[in-house]
Order: C-alpha cells, then structure tokens, then sequence
C-alpha cells in the first residue's frame, strides 16, 4: 500500500514512570492519525487497560481543532453500541487534551492488511457486518462518520470490530435544512464521487460509498481508487473506474458494484445492505439478531441525558480555558499550594460546605466577594491564613472550586484539604 494511505510506524514505548494525571500509566504508542497520538495505559487504580487518545494544546490552538475534539467526545458519550469504541473519560493537562478510550487491542484493520495481506471472505463478511451495524446505528441517532477507513476500524481482543475516530463525524445539530452537506472532508482514497462534485452530499449515503471502499480493500488487499497523482485518483473516483481482483465471488462483485455506485440515488441503502446475499450468507439467528438489532443491543440514553451529557463535556472544555475568558490553565493535576476541581454543585453550596469545614477545625471563616465569584478565607486565631476558597459558576450547575494553600507541610491545612475533597459531589472530580 502506498506511504500516502498513513501506514503506521513501529510502535514506539513511552518514558518509564510516565503517569497521566496521577491516574493513568502510559504505555507503549498504539497508533497516530492526522490529529492524535494514541498510547497504550492502564488505569492505575483499576488496572484496566485503555488507549489514550492525546491532542497536544499547541495544535488545538493553533488549528480549529478543539472543535473537532468537543465533537468528537460529545458523539462518543453519547454512542452506545458493541461495535463503536466507547469514550471513558475526557482528560486535560497543562499541554495536552486527552480522550481515555475503551482499548482495542487488536490494532486497526489498516494495519492488518499491511502486515498479513488481504483477509479471507468469510472474515471480510464478519467484518463489514459489523462496520454496517456501527454505521447504521450511528445514522439512525442522526450521526454520520464522514471518515470511514481501516486506519478507523479496529479490532478487540476477541476479534471483534470497533468503530473510532469521530473527529469529522457530522452531528444531528449540524444536519442542514435540505439535508445536504458541502464540508469536503475525509480521506481521498474514500471519498465518495458526490462529495468531489461539490453540488452538496448526502452524508449517510457518502458514508456507504466509503464502507464500499473498505470491503473492496479487505478482500483485495489494496485499494479500489488509488494513484500517486491525487487528480487522476479523483478522475478514477468520479468514473467509478476499479476493477474487482479474480479471487472475488460474484455475490461479493455486485455487491461492491451497489455500494460503489457512483450515482448517489441509486446506490444500495442500508436495509438493502442487511439483506444482501453475500452480507446474510451463513449467518446464525443469534447473530443476525446481534447486527440487526442494535439498538436493543445497546442502551441508547434519554434526550434528556444526552443534552445533560453534551453540556458537561462541553463544560468541561470551557474549564480547561479554550473558550472561556477565564484562565483556568492550572487546573489540572494536584497542587501543593493551589488546586483547582470542578464540582457539580452551586458555588453557594460549595461556600456553605467549606465554611462549615472550616468552623469544625476551629478557624475563622471569612466570606469575601460576590456569588458568580465569590470565596471564603480560613484563619487561625493568629490571623495566618491557613486555606483560601474560591469559586466561580459555570453553566450547567457546575462549579470550579479554586483552593489555595492548604499544601504539604501545614498540618491544619491538610486536615482542611481531606475533609472538603471527601465532601464535594463527584461527578467531574476524577475527571481532571
Ligand atoms: P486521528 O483522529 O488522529 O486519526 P485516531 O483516533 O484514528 O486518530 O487514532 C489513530 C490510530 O491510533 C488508529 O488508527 C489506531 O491505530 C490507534 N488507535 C486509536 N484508538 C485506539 C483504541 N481505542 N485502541 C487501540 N488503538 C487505537
Ligand atoms: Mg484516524
């Protein structure tokens, strides 16, 4: 396959000790795209294995990246299905965004076929019955991929495929009225010929030119569309002009035929897709029902919980302080002198709380401010300060609680510091 399709390097091992936020050991590099570094890590508390997926800040800054990121995240949170990679957790430190991800340890199919060829029928059906169960659940919740490629579809420890990489995927707030899309986005080799016409696409309908790609590649062994000049690519693209190798069945043929129709209207739609021949051959009840019953296979949250899910990751970037006039860079990671959490709970009862802390350590507690900004100060009878509250609202009920001092060293500080870490709420203290 040739350089330009982002054949990965031999995997590279990450410093000794190298620990994420206190939480997550680094491991070895799994694999790299256009906008990530994804490492090996284990949760040290758990001892689970997981891939993190690290932006460098610098990038997100520089490009419109962090866009794609919140997009990224907020799709993931909200897609359940056993063939799409699940989204742990989004974490943030001084330099870097990072997206902690159920691991596939199995590598990506990108990688597979560069290193053990072309992939027997019956697995390339395996495969893409799956890729179209992902790919169906996700239109049905009004998400399009718009990045379908090996490189993106992995493999679990028991062979099964994950589908990842939502960085361009489009969500249903970005549906257009007409339903037709003009952003040119995913990878040459995949892209369908409407999207390089640029008249507007359709874009569940480009996402099933692309799984066309992908099958054509899984039983060839190369790519349907390729040429070193990206011109002529698009030319061979936009003709439908490929040529199926001699070991593929006929069923295999048409039905490669029906997905790469270079006419978007006629093209096979996904119902079709389930009842191909060549897609039902051979499958057992049990797993027909498994690919065609996704939705009851995964547990799809309420409209509520999504909204309430999407405005927390979207909080939780604000925090970091891409978009939010504050600068809450130092947010992350655990201070001796200043640390800084988000809480789920109003300022007000934050304030509350940590006086309350404070009179039971027998300190003078102090309000200053206004509530939006407000903190509390925690005195000894000496007047030295032994711990400083700050908070400030965020939207969505949240909170960001900012304590100084209380670091190694100061006993009555320390105490301060344990008590008010087990009262706060939960929800989005591990997460930083
Ligand atoms: P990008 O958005 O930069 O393309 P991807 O999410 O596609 O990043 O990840 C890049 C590569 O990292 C993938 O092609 C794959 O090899 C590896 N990778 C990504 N996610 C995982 C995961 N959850 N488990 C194992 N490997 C992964
Ligand atoms: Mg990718």
């Amino acid at each position: 396959m040739p350089e330009s399709c982002g054949l990965q390097s031999a995997p590279e091992t990450t410093k000794e000790g190298n620990i994420l936020l206190g939480k997550y050991q680094l491991g070895r590099l799994l694999g790299y795209g256009s906008s990530a570094k994804v490492h090996l890590a284990q949760n040290l508390f758990t001892g689970q294995n997981l891939a993190i997926k690290s932006f460098t800040k610098h990038r997100i800054v520089k490009t419109d990246l962090i866009n794609f990121i919140k997009r990224e995240a907020a799709i993931l949170r909200r897609l359940r299905h056993p063939h799409i990679v699940r989204l742990h957790e989004v974490l943030a430190s001084r330099t870097k965004i990072h997206l902690v991800l159920e691991l596939a340890k199995g590598g990506d199919l990108f990688s597979r076929i560069a290193t053990f060829g072309r992939l027997p029928e019956h697995l390339s059906r395996r495969y893409f019955r799956q890729l179209i169960s992902a790919v169906a659940y996700g239109h049905s919740h009004g998400v399009f991929h718009r990045d379908l490629k090996l490189e993106n579809l992995l493999l679990d420890d028991r062979g099964n495929l994950k589908l990842s990489d939502f960085g361009l995927a489009a969500a249903p707030d970005q549906m257009p009225a007409d339903g037709l899309f003009h952003t040119l986005c995913g990878t040459p080799a995949y892209v369908a010929p409407e999207i390089l016409a640029k008249k507007g696409y359709r874009a569940a309908v480009a996402d099933i030119w692309s799984c066309g790609v992908v099958l054509f590649t899984l039983n060839a062994g190369y790519l349907p569309f390729n040429d070193s000049n990206l011109i002529a690519m698009y030319r061979k693209i936009c003709r439908g002009d490929y040529q199926c190798p001699k070991w593929t069945s006929p069923d295999l043929k048409r039905l490669i035929g029906r997905l790469l129709d270079k006419n978007p209207d006629t093209r096979i739609t996904i119902d079709e897709i389930f009842r191909d021949p060549w897609v039902a051959r051979g499958v057992d009840k049990e797993e027909w029902t498994a690919i065609g019953m996704f939705q009851e296979e995964g547990k799809v949250s309420s409209k509520a919980e999504e909204m309430e899910a999407e405005d927390r990751a979207l909080n939780a970037f604000d925090i970091i302080g891409f978009s939010s006039g504050l600068d809450l860079s130092g947010l992350i990671g655990v201070m001796a002198e200043r640390e800084r959490f988000v809480v789920d709970e109003t300022p007000e009862g934050v304030l509350r709380r940590v006086e309350e802390i404070g009179r039971g350590e027998g300190l003078f507690v102090n309000r200053k401010g206004k509530m939006g900004n407000a903190g509390v100060e925690m005195r000894e009878h000496n007047g030295n300060l032994v711990v400083g509250v700050d908070v400030y609202r965020l939207n969505g009920g949240l909170t960001v609680v900012e304590v100084n001092g209380g670091g190694d060293g100061d006993a009555k500080g320390m105490k301060f510091w344990e008590k008010l870490l087990g009262a706060v709420s939960e929800p989005f203290r591990g997460e930083f």
